[in-house]
């Protein structure tokens, strides 16, 4: 229970803290261990626990963990190099999961949104964002936040628990499966289409950004052996330059993430002063801006070729003035922080206190950083026909009850 300890540590006072998650291996009801989010030791371990002598565990955990996270097997019957007695004894034992899939969307600009469940029934997605150059994934770190920011939906679910790391790995390799990009390809769940290949491998999936539901740094242990499977070189092999964890500024977690995990950093700044950040993003009011651009500053491995992503959304009226915009330049420039900025036009969803600024009122703001020499880019809108963009999840699945899902599910089969 790791990740209930640091979660209560950091609990901040007045919010709901994440409620108690599954360890690392969550119990099945047929007995058998879900070896899915596990590193190569810990499936030794299980192996040698289950019988084999220690060099037997060694040697059968690296050729599984190779065609678990390298090939996406999740069949014992397909690992060629285990021996046809060796396949049962496994089978009986062990199971490769994959989270549930409740619903998969696909929006007309190729964006692709999946609604998933954990085992115990909480739902989570995950998006895919196929771009000219790259595909993105946005994966998700918790069901729900506990940070209440009052612009973001997720932070309006009351139900808080933190997805362990085969919750967060499988986001990736179920995204991998979907778009049939294991070597030698593995279509089974994907609707075949024709979609241009991006990168000499062929692959459509090359950045992986943690902005799904949930805030990535108070579930830090899970987030950092999932990606740590995500980067091993003899498994999913992403490099960590092609992914971002975005933090709405957690600041003592941030030199770890720096450290231990070594992705690219984006910080949800949103405001420029302490009365409207402490509004819209309350983690403020613990952790203040100065603090964060400090730590920012202090963040390892950010240089001018490896920039902070600061993330802005464009709240009519809230934070979108001129004068807001040269502030952020001058914070910036104070800190002498390699940045860019990401102005976000704000996703309405049912009942947000607040409405997207004008595009007027955007292009203005971001030409002011713009001509401070500060790249700031407007994130175009991505899957709005499916309500797929990040950091807006789960509205649309809410709007349908499981029976109208059901429902649609029937109606699709006939
Ligand atoms: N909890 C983390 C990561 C998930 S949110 C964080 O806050 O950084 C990913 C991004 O989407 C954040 O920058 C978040 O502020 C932004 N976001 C959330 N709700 C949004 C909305 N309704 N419209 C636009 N951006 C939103
Ligand atoms: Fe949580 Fe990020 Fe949403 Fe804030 S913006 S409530 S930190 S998910």
């Amino acid at each position: 229970m790791r990740a209930m300890a640091d979660t209560a540590l950091m609990s901040i006072p007045g919010q709901v803290d994440p409620v108690p998650v599954a360890r690392s291996i969550t119990p099945r009801a047929d007995g058998r261990t879900d070896l899915l989010g596990l590193p190569k030791a810990r499936i030794a371990e299980l192996f040698a626990d289950a019988g084999l002598d220690a060099k037997q565990a060694k040697l059968r955990s690296k050729q599984v963990y190779h065609w678990l996270y390298h090939r996406g097997a999740t069949d014992f019957g397909e690992m060629t190099d285990i021996s046809k007695t060796m396949q049962p004894w496994l089978t009986e034992r062990f199971v490769v999961g994959r989270p549930n899939i409740v619903e998969a969307q696909h929006s007309t600009d190729g964006t692709r949104k999946w609604l998933l469940q954990t085992d115990d029934g909480h739902d989570y997605e995950m998006v895919f964002i196929p771009d000219a150059d790259r595909g993105t994934l946005c994966v998700s770190s918790q069901v729900g936040c506990t940070l209440n920011c009052t612009f973001c939906h997720t932070g309006t679910m009351r139900l808080v628990r933190n997805l362990t790391p085969g919750e967060i790995v499988g986001q990736v390799m179920l995204a991998r499966d979907a778009l049939g990009e294991w070597p030698k390809g593995r279509m089974d769940i994907s609707d075949v289409e024709d979609e241009t290949e991006y990168r000499a491998d062929g692959r459509l999936l090359t950045n992986i950004v943690m902005m799904g539901m949930g805030e990535p740094l108070y579930n830090f242990d899970h987030v950092r052996d999932a990606l740590k499977l995500v980067m091993d070189g003899e498994g999913l092999a992403l490099s960590k330059r092609r992914i971002t964890l975005s933090t709405s500024g957690v600041v003592p977690m941030m030199a770890r993430c720096g450290e231990e995990i070594g992705v690219n950093l984006a910080v949800s700044l949103h405001a420029v002063t302490k009365e409207v950040r402490d509004e819209i993003v309350p983690i403020n009011r613990k952790y203040g801006i100065d603090e964060l651009l400090r730590a920012c500053s202090d963040y390892p491995g950010a240089s001018n070729a490896r920039r902070i992503t600061f993330e802005y959304v464009m709240l009519k009226d809230k934070n979108d003035s001129d004068a807001d915009a040269h502030e952020l330049v001058r914070l910036l420039k104070r800190y002498d922080l390699p940045a860019k900025v990401n102005l976000i036009p704000f996703n309405p969803w049912p009942g947000a206190p607040y409405e997207c600024s004008t595009p007027e009122r955007i292009r203005s703001f971001s030409n002011i950083v713009f001509e401070a020499g500060i790249s700031a880019p407007v994130r175009t809108p991505r899957g709005r026909d499916i309500d797929a963009a990040c950091g807006q999840l789960r509205t649309s699945a809410e709007k349908k009850s499981r029976a109208e899902r059901d429902r649609e599910a029937a109606a699709a089969e006939t």
